[in-house]
């Protein structure tokens, strides 16, 4: 399939030629045309599925159609989870809109609020918000949502997660009830469907990238090792494999730092990337790490979320992560784009539990390796597959007519409870924002550094 069989018009495809994309992904092929029928969007989709691509393109499609953007308005609204996803997000439509006259911005928190007003005042089209910058913006009256048509919720699960739920609630409130809304997350845990049910109507279902399409690309490893050995084995590995760029994951901010320092003290070029750093070490650290200065990047799994490294070779779980399907989000980061990746699991003992949870999430087991000098005192236990969870699958959407439910038309019937992809359905911790996002409504956190882009 071609992109332009999906109805994008000529300036998209100009772009996305530019880009260097022969052809559309799956969620791609699916979303981009459910979209622009206008109606309302439930997908599945994981970071490095070209997901963004998949609402970004259709929403510039739509925009480019409306009437001009009023001082302070919005037209359509992306909100993400993290600054980088949001730096990210606003990169990419700031590229694929290159041949259309739309005006795109990037707000967030821990940078001056000033230049962002400043950008607002004449009007943008698509605005990439994060949510607790953004109420600081509607607060001091300098983002108005009267036009607003389109609303984005990028990686929904993943702002639950980040305990965004109440900010999320808040700005729902001063949006207008007629407009299109389209979620996006990578898993459909039950408080993922709750808030898509208040947020969408009469949705479009895709689930166009089970877990395992992705983890199959990626060659995965299990080193079964003592506790208290494994930041040496981690040493030992990267020696012994001379690898050059390593992402390194540890499911602490506190561990994160200790992994970076003992690395760096054995000679291996690190840094830690967590919500406790500021935006600007974040920043550098991943400079640092895509040109090569560093080896390893040790990140927690917020603060990895929205980096953007493509083909990465390496990543190494330290410790295994809280859920299975943050497993996948972590290896995911590497073997994209059909690149070959390597996926190192650094496992003790204690972790038998989170191991098979995520063997039976992955439906395979993951191969083990004995790394010679690090063979484990305490045995890690053999596992054996057990069949997948039940998961209601989510209706395929039937060929939309392009004038089936008219663009801003609100219905009754809601999307039933867990209709969504439910990979892994383990209700996770809600946690309280711990200040990686962003800065919040009251307004902390408050830098003196580069303003948001826009364009
Ligand atoms: P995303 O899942 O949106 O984070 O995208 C992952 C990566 O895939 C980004 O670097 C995109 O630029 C790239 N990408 C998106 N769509 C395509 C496509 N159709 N062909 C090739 N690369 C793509």
């Amino acid at each position: 399939m071609s992109f332009s069989q999906l109805g994008l018009c000529d300036p998209l495809l100009k772009s996305i030629k530019e880009k260097g994309y022969s052809s559309p992904s799956p969620i791609q092929q699916e979303a981009i045309p459910a979209i622009l029928t206008g109606r309302d969007v439930l997908a599945a989709a994981q970071t490095g599925t070209g997901k963004t691509a998949g609402f970004a393109l259709p929403v510039l499609q739509r925009l480019a159609a409306g009437p001009k953007t009023n001082a302070n308005n919005v037209r359509a609204l992306i909100l993400t989870p993290t600054r980088e996803l949001a730096a990210q997000v606003e990169t990419n439509i700031r590229e694929y809109k290159t041949h259309l006259r739309l005006k795109s911005a990037v707000v967030f928190g821990g940078v001056g609020i000033n230049p962002q007003m400043k950008i607002l005042r004449s009007g943008v089209d698509v605005l990439v918000a994060t949510p607790g910058r953004l109420l600081d913006l509607y607060q001091q009256n300098a983002v108005k949502f009267n036009q607003l048509e389109i609303l984005v919720l990028d990686e929904a699960d993943r702002m639950l997660d980040m305990g965004f739920i109440h900010d999320i609630k808040r700005i729902l409130k001063l949006l207008p009830a007629q407009r299109q809304s389209l979620l996006f997350s990578a898993t459909f845990a039950p408080n993922v469907m709750e808030l898509a049910e208040s947020i969408t109507n009469n949705p479009i279902k895709l689930a166009v990238t089970p877990a395992n399409t992705t983890v199959e690309k990626i060659e995965q490893q299990l080193v079964a090792v003592d506790k208290s050995r494994k930041i040496a084995a981690l040493i030992g590995l990267i020696k012994q494999q001379q690898w050059q760029q390593v992402l390194v994951f540890s499911r602490t901010k506190h561990g994160a730092n200790r992994i970076a320092a003992k690395l760096e003290s054995a000679g291996l070029p690190s840094a830690a990337i967590h919500g406790n750093k500021s935006q600007g070490a974040r920043t550098s650290a991943l400079k640092a790490f895509k040109d090569g200065s560093i080896k390893v990047l040790v990140a927690t799994d917020i603060a990895a979320r929205g980096i953007d490294i493509s083909e990465l070779p390496v990543v190494v779980n330290l410790d295994l992560p809280n859920t299975a399907a943050d497993y996948v989000h972590r290896i995911g980061r590497t073997g994209r784009a059909g690149a070959a990746g390597q996926a190192w699991s650094l496992v003790s003992a204690d972790e038998l539990e989170s191991l098979q949870d995520i063997e039976r999430l992955i439906q395979q087991l993951i191969p083990r390796t004995v790394l010679a000098g690090f063979e484990p005192n305490q045995p890690l236990a053999e596992t054996k597959l057990q069949p997948p969870k039940k998961i209601k699958k989510p209706k395929k959407p039937k060929a939309q007519a392009a004038d089936s439910a008219p663009q801003g038309q609100r219905k009754d019937n809601k999307p039933k409870a867990n209709a969504g992809a439910n990979r892994n359905s383990k209700p996770r911790p809600q946690r309280r924002r711990n200040g990686s996002g962003n800065g919040n409504a009251s307004g902390r956190s408050r830098q003196k550094a580069p303003a948001a882009a826009g364009v």
